[in-house]
């Protein structure tokens, strides 16, 4: 028995807001992944069926290593069709917001959303969200947002038309915000809707392997590199480290999605629970975390990269140059452990570690 966790009332509420409009949007977060295109997308699927106007709008460019998630040709990219994306989010008549938890993390379309009337709907699984949504399914404990979109539609009796098209999109979610069945899925009913996606016969060991082990050449040949060369140890602090700058990302050919789970490979270390990585992207200093256990990392990186996220895995942004950002971590470092004489260049014994 899948256990009804989000409140009735705003289950309700929901129910109301879609009867009562035909247009509807569904946004995501910048730089988006398997979990924000999944949801978004089953989502929308669904709405479609049920004789809406739905389009999802994402803020930036799907990566070319999540195309192949059902519907993303029809996804409108705000930075390509900025015309088009402020169109459909003007005649909307409902916005739902999946997968994000405060309107910085939609970038420029921001900017769009922020001055429309359009009730706005949050349906996300990050911790704290802002106070700028009109309705607000927020569920930290939840693997995923495609878990909630799951649950949403359950709570909502409308699991009759999770088609094999949105089940297979609502799978990468599941799949890549657990590390494919890693981590964020101890709650049995997890695996009970896995179950029911299963039951629609989508193709799971192409998903998979679309979602969680497919790389170009360069990007494999970059996260080697990376490993091998640029990953730093502190054993002592459990802690693992790897920056990447401008030209060595150019040296890989370096694009979008290459390096998306370099920072969990440390984690394989024994006595490695936490990791940071740092990438110097042509905007800013991209800076992604993970963890282990009960080290939060969401709060490393709301206290000093201007992120968030969740306790295990977490990221944000450092406006400055990357020396900066590196001096910053240190300075975590210092912060966490004042006692442990945290030296930024690492000794002769340690670069042969
Ligand atoms: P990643 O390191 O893969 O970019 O992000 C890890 C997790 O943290 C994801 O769930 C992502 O949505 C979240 N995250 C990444 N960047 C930010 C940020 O700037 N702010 C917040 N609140 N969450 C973030
Ligand atoms: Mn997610």
């Amino acid at each position: 028995m899948i256990s009804h966790i989000i409140d009735e009332n705003n289950i309700e509420r929901l129910q109301a807001l879609i009867n009562g409009v035909q247009r509807i949007v569904i946004t995501c977060h910048k730089s988006p992944d398997g979990d924000a295109l999944g949801s978004s997308l089953a989502l929308c699927h669904i709405l479609k069926r049920l004789g809406k106007d739905a389009v999802v709008v994402t803020p930036d460019m799907v990566p070319k290593a999540l195309e192949f998630i059902p519907g993303t040709r029809d996804i409108i990219v705000y930075t390509k069709q900025e015309l088009r994306a402020c169109h459909a989010l003007n005649e909307a008549q409902l916005i739902m917001c999946l997968d994000y938890n405060a309107i910085k993390r939609i970038d420029r379309l921001g900017e769009v959303i922020t001055p429309l009337k359009t009730k706005r709907v949050l349906i996300d699984h990050h911790l704290d969200p802002e106070d700028v949504f009109d309705l607000v399914i927020s569920h930290p404990e939840a693997s995923s947002t495609c878990e909630l979109v799951f649950r949403v539609l359950m709570q909502m009796g409308l699991l009759r038309f999770m088609d094999r098209h949105a089940a297979s999109c609502l799978y990468v979610g599941l799949t890549t915000d657990t590390g494919g069945f890693a981590y964020s899925c101890d709650n049995p009913e997890f695996y009970e809707i896995l179950a029911s996606i299963m039951r629609r016969r989508i193709d799971r060991i192409y998903l998979y392997n679309k979602a969680m082990n497919t790389f170009s050449a360069d990007s494999l040949r970059l996260q080697g590199y990376a490993i091998s060369q640029k990953m730093r140890l502190f054993p002592e602090q459990g802690a693992a480290f790897i920056v990447l700058d401008k030209e060595e990302l150019e040296r890989f050919n370096y694009n979008r999605g290459d390096t998306e789970t370099l920072v969990n490979k440390p984690l394989a270390i024994p006595n490695i629970y936490w990791s940071v990585f740092m990438r110097e992207d042509p905007d800013r200093i991209k800076v992604s975390c993970r963890s282990q256990g009960d080290f939060s990392v969401s709060s490393i990186c709301s206290k000093y990269f201007n992120g968030g996220g969740h306790e295990n895995a977490a990221g944000g942004d450092f406006y400055g140059t990357l020396d900066e950002a590196v001096a910053l971590f240190y300075q975590v470092m210092k912060d966490l452990f004042p006692d442990a004489g945290i030296q930024e260049q690492p000794t002769q014994e340690q670069e042969q570690q």
